[in-house]
């Protein structure tokens, strides 16, 4: 080894282990922005070290590469909106792996023939994942953004169709595999995976997309490991196997938050059935004057934020922030309740509010609050619906039924701000609204919870 290729590893050293603390420190809300910094700092040093210990056949394409991709991530930072961060998030997994799939490409065209067997197994799945991945990712987010239609596609034999298609891809990697200089059935199986990609997206729709996306993002990771074995590259082999198992994990996670199994979400069709019987939802929803609701609060011992999707929609975290600390000021107890899959990615709750200063002691998981709410005063729903919906716990029917959720209805008084009669990402009645305890607040949640500020002042 000479000096170049030593300071290469010692900067994938670095790199890998700035990865690894990343992930440890993104796991806790406190300390995620310094995860995130680590992370920069991380794919800084590998990037740094390739272009220093490998031979770069011409530096215009380096260059207007970074520069490109620094031009369309920068756009994507600044101008994505938060509402659309999941759609943003798959369209970098798309990217990803397409980068993944056409570097194995390059590698086939060129070192088919001299590969070892490990490499060339290796540089198969890389092309399988990365098409599958990027097809995928593009249909899920042209789903997210409403540009394909976001309910499930399913039709008749669709899971015997995509078996087939499965396994033909299977059949021509194998194959691939076994015959390095099969070139026909190299771009069969390319082509293959880039069908499967789409035929294992589209039936998937609803509440199922951020598992499916997370999903995404471990086949992209996973890819990028490939790619470090076929390259024969230390960093791209850790950082995309910490993407990869850290994607699955969690899908996982999220499955659990909704009471769902990774089968049932793959080949359940979950939002296929339109219209679901819920179990109470009729009767009239009873409305609510600020006055009313500001006089509740302002006299209440313990409220409770319920913050959901339209507190994003709304960027409401301000006023939530500012009606609280006016309540607490008054000398009431003021938590907000999280639930894990409230908003439209996994965590969406808590960066809003610590992009409001909310402390982060104020709020409290799903597990640790349901116990309060017998003795809590007010739960205050803004733009949650599904998370709060009953039914999850109350009828075995439901779509969502065994879905955890935030169990507000159990307050002794519950008043929910959304604009109208909207209904939730499942699509779903919600029987809390038309509970006797409940009390529905209409208009932007911003602009009512500004409302009630003015209003309690002069309680
Ligand atoms: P939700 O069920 O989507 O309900 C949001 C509610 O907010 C709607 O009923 C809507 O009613 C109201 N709303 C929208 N804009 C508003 C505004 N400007 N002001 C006031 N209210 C507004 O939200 P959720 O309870 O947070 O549940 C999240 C759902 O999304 C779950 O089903 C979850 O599985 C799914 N999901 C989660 C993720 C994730 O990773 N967190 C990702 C994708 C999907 P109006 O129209 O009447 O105002």
């Amino acid at each position: 080894m000479n000096l170049t290729s030593y300071f290469m590893e010692a900067t994938y050293l670095v790199a890998s282990i700035l990865f690894i603390l990343a992930l440890k420190g993104m796991s806790h809300p406190e300390t995620a922005r310094r995860g995130m910094f680590m992370a920069e700092a991380g794919m800084f040093a590998a990037i740094v070290g390739t272009l220093v210990g490998t031979h770069i056949v011409t530096w215009v394409w380096i260059i207007s590469g970074l520069a490109l991709g620094s031009i369309i991530g920068a756009w994507m930072a600044i101008w994505v909106p938060m509402t659309a961060m999941p759609q943003r998030t798959a369209l970098s997994h798309a990217f990803g792996a397409f980068a993944a799939a056409l570097v194995g490409i390059g590698e086939f065209v060129v070192h088919a023939s001299d590969m070892g067997v490990i490499t060339r197994g290796a540089l198969g799945f890389e092309v399988m994942l990365g098409a599958l991945t990027t097809t995928g990712s593009l249909i899920a987010a042209g789903k997210l953004q409403g540009i394909i239609h976001g309910k499930p596609i399913q039709f008749r034999g669709q899971n015997i169709l995509n078996l087939a298609i499965f396994l033909a891809m299977v059949v021509c990697f194998v194959f691939f595999w076994t015959h390095p200089g099969a070139q026909s059935v190299f771009y069969s199986m390319l082509g293959i995976a880039f069908v499967f990609g789409i035929m294992l997206v589209i039936p998937i729709g609803s509440a199922d997309m951020p598992v499916v996306m997370s999903l995404l993002n471990s086949y992209a990771g996973l890819a990028s490991a490939a790619t470090g074995f076929v390259l024969g590259n230390n960093v791209l082999i850790i950082a995309g196997t910490l993407d990869g198992f850290s994607g699955l994990i969690l899908s996982i996670l999220m499955c659990k938050a909704m009471n769902r199994s990774i089968t049932n979400v793959l080949f359940g069709g979950f939002g296929a059935v339109t219209a679901v019987a819920s179990s109470n939802a009729d009767g009239v929803m009873r409305e609510i004057s600020i006055d009313d609701a500001a006089m509740q609060l302002a006299f209440a011992n313990r409220v409770v934020f319920v913050p959901g999707y339209g507190l994003a929609t709304a960027q409401a975290q301000h006023a939530v922030r500012e009606l609280a600390e006016l309540l607490e000021s008054r000398g009431v107890s003021v938590k907000y309740a999280i639930h894990p899959v409230a908003g439209r990615m996994p965590g969406h709750m808590n960066v809003l509010l610590a992009e409001a200063n909310v402390p982060y002691s104020s709020l409290y998981e799903m597990e640790q609050i349901n116990p309060e709410f017998p003795s809590t005063d007010v739960a205050v729903v803004i733009g949650a619906n599904d998370v709060v919906n009953p039914d999850a716990r109350d009828n075995p029917q439901s779509l969502i039924a065994g879905m955890p959720i935030l169990e507000v209805d159990h307050a002794k008084s519950v008043i929910v701000l959304k604009r109208g009669q909207g209904r939730g990402f499942s699509g779903l009645e919600n029987p809390l609204f038309f509970k006797p305890c409940t009390s529905m607040l209409y208009g932007d949640a911003k602009a009512s919870l500004s409302h009630l500020a003015q209003a309690v002042q002069h309680v």
